[in-house]
């Protein structure tokens, strides 16, 4: 099932929770929806899911209008970040819950619901559970189980807002691993909400940045990571250094430091470049003379703290050494050069 979202519009008073949203979504495809706190994600998904109707624009399932069908008619699958388990229900009766709840005409004889339960509860790889009560699961569990319970009923897409964002960091990582997994057997087109990027990226065929109910880009993971289309997009998806400077002629300029920036116009411009991506030179144009203000170690990773004269913000440097480099000490005066970097005109 394709999905095509449309000019998707949706005010509350004071804000534009959706402000023009256009998305094409392939069949089984995976589509991470990041983006901040606020920034839209949850109020386009009840909208995708019928649960709430846009001021303006369409959804169309395939080629089929969806605007005005309810959530029963679009046969969605819904998992929400708050386990939405029924507390006095079986694990089974969860799952069976959206089958059992059909019109007789479409509802499955009861062996073929218990058949299809089974077959759930291999795929969730939770096969001895059925007879369990919610509460007698762990929290990854349960959102395994609503996993199973929103693909019971063949939904047309899976809509996940958030669903392993009430758990630990550590069951987070597995699950999105195993969802990963999940989603390559089952092909099922999804899209998952999350403000975590590392989960974004690591989960996701495609992502789709979102910022006060705009979409501000979308791409592949790599895409997203290596090639940011605006400063926000880089700031947000990992750690940025930001230097003033100005573009003359293709060039970007701060200070002695010289680098091309061909694709940015003269002009006021900020060059942006990841911790890790500032590697020790020589010194020379396309380098950065800098004093060592800092050094941390967290494990394999040395993040520095250098100063650039005649700039106020203290740049990061970061490399990744299992001991075996003998790394940056205090006081320490080195070159640096922007291995990979964006520059972005700004206005004054
Ligand atoms: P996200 O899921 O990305 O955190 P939401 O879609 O929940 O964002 O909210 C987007 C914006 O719309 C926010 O500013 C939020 O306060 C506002 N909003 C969402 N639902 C309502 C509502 N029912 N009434 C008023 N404002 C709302
Ligand atoms: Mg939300």
């Amino acid at each position: 099932m394709q999905l095509h979202l449309q000019g998707l519009t949706k005010h509350y008073p004071g804000v534009a929770a959706l402000d023009g949203i256009d998305l094409d979504i392939a069949s089984g495809e995976l589509v991470a929806l990041l983006g901040p706190s606020g920034s839209g994600k949850t109020t386009l998904l009840r909208v995708i899911a019928g649960l709430l109707h846009a001021d303006q624009g369409r959804v169309l399932f395939d080629d089929i209008d969806a605007t005005r069908l309810s959530l029963r008619e679009r046969n969605v699958g819904f998992v929400f970040q708050h386990y939405a388990l029924f507390r006095h229900m079986t694990v089974a009766e969860n799952i069976a819950f959206g089958l059992r709840s059909r019109p007789r005409a479409r509802r499955p004889d009861k062996a073929t619901i218990n058949k299809r339960v089974q077959e759930l509860l291999q795929l969730v790889q939770l096969p001895e559970h059925g007879g369990r009560y919610p509460d007698q699961l762990s929290g990854g569990q349960k959102q395994r189980i609503a996993l199973a319970r929103a693909l019971a009923i063949d939904p047309s897409v899976l809509l996940l807002d958030e669903p392993f964002g009430a758990l630990d960091a550590k069951v987070r990582v597995e699950l999105r691993r195993w969802l990963r997994k999940l989603h390559e057997r089952t092909g099922q087109t999804t899209l998952f909400v999350t403000h975590d990027q590392d989960e974004a990226l690591e989960l996701a065929d495609r992502v789709v940045v979102m910022r006060a109910g705009k979409v501000e880009q979308v791409g592949t993971p790599d895409q997203i990571y290596n090639a940011p289309a605006t400063p926000y997009v880089f700031e947000f998806i990992g750690r940025a250094n930001v230097l003033e400077g100005r573009v003359e002629q293709g060039r970007f300029q701060s200070g002695a430091l010289q680098l091309d920036a061909a694709d940015t116009q003269d002009g006021p411009a900020r060059l942006y470049v990841r911790p890790h991506d500032l590697v020790l030179s020589e010194p020379g144009s396309g380098a950065l003379p800098a004093r060592v203000r800092g050094v941390l170690r967290l494990g394999g990773r040395v993040t520095s703290e250098l100063e650039i004269a005649g700039h106020t913000r203290l740049l990061e440097q970061e490399t990744f050494d299992a001991g075996a480099a003998p790394g940056l000490s205090v006081g320490e005066a080195v070159h640096l050069r922007p291995a990979r970097y964006r520059v972005f005109a700004h206005a004054e």
